[in-house]
């Protein structure tokens, strides 16, 4: 499958990297939208939010809590916004489950 993140969690494709481990991947948005902005990507290929099923319970709590420990880390103490855009009126530009991470400015709602 010819799919830009899949490249990226298999290092095919470089990343500014901020975490990884054996399931997820958490790496700065080449085009950010905020101060901080960074994706956090399961390593396994899903298409969007509308896969995923009762079964990544575990996963999701792991992407979680993952960004949170993140945006502390970051100093992102002001709060921060998680954004997973599905499907093309959801604005869904890359077609792997991606959790957009938006910190360090006033973030509008809603969106555009
Ligand atoms: P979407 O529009 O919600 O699918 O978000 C895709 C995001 O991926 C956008 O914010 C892009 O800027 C970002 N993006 C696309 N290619 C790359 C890349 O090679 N590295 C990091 N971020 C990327």
């Amino acid at each position: 499958m010819d799919c830009l993140f899949c490249k990226i969690a298999q290092g095919q494709i470089p990343s500014n990297k901020l975490f990884e481990d054996d399931k997820i991947l958490a790496f700065y948005d080449i085009d950010p939208q905020a101060p901080v902005h960074f994706l956090v990507i399961p390593k396994q290929h899903v298409d969007s939010a509308a896969a995923l099923g009762e079964q990544d319970g575990e996963l999701l709590a792991h992407v979680f809590a993952t960004i949170a420990r993140l945006c502390k880390e970051l100093g992102c103490d002001n709060g921060y916004r998680v954004v997973t855009n599905v499907g093309e009126d959801g604005g869904q530009s890359v077609k792997h489950l991606h959790f957009h991470v938006l910190a360090k400015r006033s973030l509008a709602w809603p969106p555009g």
